[in-house]
């Protein structure tokens, strides 16, 4: 199996949208409407909390809760695998808003065994040993991060990928038991570096190097021109069986 990730050489133009007449005001309808909708969130939820991960998506969220001074809790999953970008990226986002990120990491014991059973990149053996590595390095540490919250938030879009397509606003999470917001579930991907571009926010730096959808290093590589969005996460995978455990489709 090959697991070397591709290396184009240009910048990736679907990071720097024209920003047309037509795009601005998409981007401000669109804007008003995700505010609306984690205003209802906090309001319905007290304890709803915001899962950053830190991609493009995760970005506008951020920037939404921060600059309207939204009450909404946010946390971070640090699986102990991330590109060196997206630690660079907490840290600017750290000085950008003024905060203190709130950063779950997998237990130390479980990971160790994982390791000593399976190898360091044990994760490319089988789908099975693949959704193991998640579900120690993101899953337990979302199921700790989501106890006694009543719904959480993501930056989820239904353009991501074929197994999002369905994606709603608001969703009944049936693997955690919680409502689900997913506020630029009809966002494109043009409207959300539209917004990025319009109010100079931080992004990771992978982006401008064909990395549409960024998680672990180990897992995530760039894509070509024309391709799925989704397709450098877990590359070797069929398509329509490539998430992690955080965000599966329940209902
Ligand atoms: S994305 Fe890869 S390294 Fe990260 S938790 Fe999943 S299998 Fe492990």
């Amino acid at each position: 199996m090959t697991v070397s990730p591709l290396k184009p050489a240009a910048a990736n133009p679907a990071t720097r949208p024209e920003l047309t007449d037509d795009l601005k005001t998409a981007v401000a309808d669109k804007t008003a409407a995700a505010l609306a909708l984690l205003q209802q969130a906090r309001g319905e939820f007290p304890s709803v909390a915001f899962a950053n991960s830190f991609g493009a998506e995760d970005m506008v969220v951020t920037d939404l809760i921060f600059s309207s001074r939204l009450d909404i809790a946010m946390f971070s999953l640090d699986t102990g695998r991330l590109p060196a970008e997206t630690y660079a990226l907490m840290a600017d986002v750290e000085a950008r808003y003024s905060t203190r990120l709130s950063v779950y990491c997998p237990d130390a014991s479980t990971v160790e065994a994982y390791v000593r059973d399976q190898g360091i990149n044990g994760f490319y053996r089988s789908v099975e040993q693949r959704k193991a590595c998640c579900a120690i390095r993101k899953v337990e540490p979302l199921k700790r991060a989501l106890a006694g919250r009543g719904a959480w938030i993501t930056g989820l879009r239904a353009a991501q990928s074929t197994t999002r397509t369905a994606l709603g606003l608001r969703e009944q999470d049936t693997t955690f038991g919680l409502v689900k917001f997913n506020p630029l579930a009809e966002w494109s991907e043009a409207e959300v570096w539209a917004y990025l571009r319009i109010h100079n926010v931080p992004y990771n730096a992978l982006h401008d190097q064909f990395y549409p959808s960024i998680g672990c290093a180990p897992c995530t590589r760039a894509v070509a021109v024309g391709e799925d969005i989704r397709a450098g996460r877990w590359w070797w995978e069929d398509p329509a069986l490539k998430e992690c455990g955080l965000h599966i489709k329940t209902s």
